[in-house]
């Protein structure tokens, strides 16, 4: 058997995905990037494999994606997260009829990316800079309010009352906000629709820096929380193509690039294979 790992090692979650040499995903897994992202990559690549019945000489490609990937030295290659997060995208979307804009909201960070119709990446816009607009505000918004982040999307559709405005630009502040908002006898579900609209109202200022497309994918972990869909629904106002493993496109993008360059490795390699072979009066011996 012939497999390709892509993994992304991201601020909050490693990702690792399998394929096979169609590009068909196999196997995924998502672990905590915890304090010690080598070690903890390490340990997510051999459970994976092991759980799967992979032996190390059946992955003849290894990717490494993600804010950590140049600590994974089992990696063949690294790649920016904007490359594999385009491609996974590009796969996935094309049983939706292709796909033109990528939002993706990390742990750290929010990104916009605009595809060709190959799936190249033709335009991109990050936030890194500020934590308001991402999954790490969440966490803490929901620690705040002593929820489960799963809870969050039930919260959100709860609300009967307008949701809570928050101001604060900065997560420090907003976090504060959330604390007087609970102090003032605001309800949870008001709060928590309050936060989904203003990370979607930032990410969709984002997005529209890179233009929307015909249809648009939203993923990363926080996809996984539907009040937040709905939120950026409305600020977009259009419908999002969410994956069925949102938080995995990026590994399984590396995995399908790691397929592509060993594919093309290969290539060159018997191409030069073949002209070293060939005799002086061109003929190419047997
Ligand atoms: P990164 O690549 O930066 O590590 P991810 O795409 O893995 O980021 O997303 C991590 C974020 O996803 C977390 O900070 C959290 O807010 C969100 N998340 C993870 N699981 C869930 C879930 N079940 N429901 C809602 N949000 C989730």
């Amino acid at each position: 058997m012939s497999v390709f790992i892509g993994i992304d090692i991201g601020s909050t979650a490693i990702k690792v995905a399998l394929v096979d040499s169609d590009g068909e995903r196999v196997a995924s897994l998502i672990r905590p990037t915890g304090a010690d992202f080598r070690a903890n990559a390490v340990r997510a690549f051999e459970t994976l494999m092991r759980d799967n019945g992979v032996r190390r000489r059946e992955v003849q490609y290894i990717l490494a994606t993600g804010y950590g990937r140049r600590l994974f030295r089992e990696a063949d290659d690294s790649m920016s997260e904007i490359t594999a997060n385009a491609a996974g995208a590009h796969r996935v979307g094309q049983a939706y009829g292709g796909i033109a804009t990528v939002i993706n909201i990390g742990g750290q960070d929010t990104k916009a990316i605009g595809l060709d119709p190959d799936g190249n990446v033709n335009k991109f816009a990050m936030n890194d800079k500020c934590a308001a607009g991402t999954g790490r505000f969440l966490d803490v918004a929901a620690r705040n309010l002593e929820l489960g982040l799963e809870e969050l999307g039930d919260f959100h559709h709860r609300a009967q009352g307008m949701p809570a405005t928050l101001n604060s630009t900065c997560a420090v502040f907003a976090e504060s906000e959330i604390i007087g908002l609970l102090a003032t006898g605001h309800g949870k579900p008001e709060i928590v629709a309050g936060i989904h609209a203003s990370i979607a109202k930032r990410t969709a200022r984002l997005a529209r820096r890179v233009g929307l497309g015909k249809r648009v994918l939203f993923d990363g972990g926080p996809a996984l929380n539907k009040g937040l869909v709905t939120a950026l629904e409305e600020a977009l106002m259009r419908e999002l193509i969410i994956p069925s493993e949102p938080q995995t496109v990026t590994a399984y993008g590396a995995a399908l690039l790691a397929c592509d360059i060993y594919n093309s490795e290969q290539e060159i390699g018997s191409d030069a294979v073949a002209a070293a072979h060939k005799a002086p009066n061109g003929a190419v011996e047997e």
